[in-house]
């Protein structure tokens, strides 16, 4: 099992670790559990509680909604991250972030608006 909180209610549930599809017990919103790798230059929104990986060679621009972020390339957005955002040396990501905690490696770069904080508090204030 995994331990995972909706991105639309925050209620926190769990869920089996094999599981790609759940719903929200509370709220009953389907969400996924999909791992996701983007590469090339592509305009993508991507919604799941998985790993979105912009590799090496991505060159993304899109509204990125996930369990946690990990960018070794170009990343340009409205991010919002249920965990872990960690912009890897060479890694490049520009926009307005939302995430529970932010880890930029030497050689990473991040330019933007950040908000670190957990559940609800991760929501931009009205
Ligand atoms: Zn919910």
């Amino acid at each position: 099992m995994r331990a995972v909180r909706c991105p639309f209610c925050e209620a926190p549930f769990e869920v089996s670790s094999r599981a790609i599809n759940a719903r929200c017990p509370k709220c009953t919103k389907p969400m996924r559990f999909e791992d996701a790798e983007l590469n090339g230059f592509c305009n993508q929104n991507v919604t799941t509680m998985g790993t979105v990986r912009i590799g090496r060679k991505g060159v993304v621009r899109g509204r990125i909604e996930c369990g946690s972020l990990v960018v070794s390339g170009q990343l340009d957005g409205t991010i919002r991250i249920n965990g872990c955002c960690i912009v890897q040396p060479r890694g490049v990501l520009r926009g307005e972030i939302a995430a529970r905690s932010m880890l930029i490696e030497r050689g990473g770069s991040f330019e933007g608006t950040v908000e670190i904080g957990g559940g609800a508090a991760a929501r931009p204030a009205a």
